[in-house]
């Protein structure tokens, strides 16, 4: 399973803004942005802005939001452009639907990253059986569980503890007090709480 690896600070500071990729760290003092507000790397001097440039600063911001790599990118909106209706709109529901992006949202895990972990260390059930695939996509009615030893579950009742207070969107059912959610309805635009202008994806991906 490919993944992202190297400081994920870096991916803030070249998007120019918080993706939230640390849990709690990106509300402290700590956070990377706070510290150093520009981009990473040594040529630092203000570069042209294209169209290209553009469009493709907001497909790797989706892409790092949602922990996905090119390839998987493309295969999402290879399928956002099979499905009826809006290409874009289908891009943002597919990745709002992955495993490890609804763990997260259920306040089961503090940061993606341990939400994949969890995931592909086989301690989470979706329907009574176990799924260790991050970017299985949620279907409506999926129950889902956090099951395992007691340090996982209490690694899992802190999350909820310090995401006490999320909003929970209208398209899923928390429990977290048994450390369970379910998928009331598949997920719309208006669901996806990501600053993320999908038109210039399209606009790039159909080049
Ligand atoms: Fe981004 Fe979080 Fe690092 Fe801040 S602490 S730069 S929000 S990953």
């Amino acid at each position: 399973m490919a993944r992202l690896t190297g400081s994920v600070c870096k991916l803030c500071r070249r998007e120019g803004m918080k993706l939230f990729l640390k849990g709690q760290r990106c509300f402290s003092e700590k956070c990377g942005i706070n510290r150093r507000d520009y981009p990473p790397g040594m040529h630092t001097r203000p570069r042209k802005t294209t169209d290209y440039c553009v469009q493709l600063r907001e497909k790797q911001k989706a892409k790092r939001i949602y922990g996905v790599l090119e390839r998987q990118f493309r295969k999402y909106f290879t399928e956002a452009v099979r499905q009826k209706g809006n290409t874009g709109e289908n891009l943002l529901v597919l990745l709002e639907r992955r495993f490890d992006n609804v763990i997260l949202t259920l306040g089961l895990a503090k940061s993606r990253f341990d939400a994949r972990q969890m995931i592909a260390h086989g301690h989470v059930q979706v329907n009574g059986r176990r799924c260790s695939v991050p970017s299985y996509l949620v279907r409506s009615g999926d129950e889902i569980q956090v099951v395992g030893k007691e340090k996982i579950t209490k690694k899992a009742t802190e999350a909820v503890e310090g995401n006490k207070g999320q909003a929970m969107p209208a398209w899923l059912d928390a429990n977290p007090a048994d450390l369970r959610g379910k998928v009331v309805q598949l997920p719309l635009r208006t669901d996806v709480p990501h600053p993320i202008d999908e038109q210039l994806i399209v606009e790039l991906c159909s080049r």
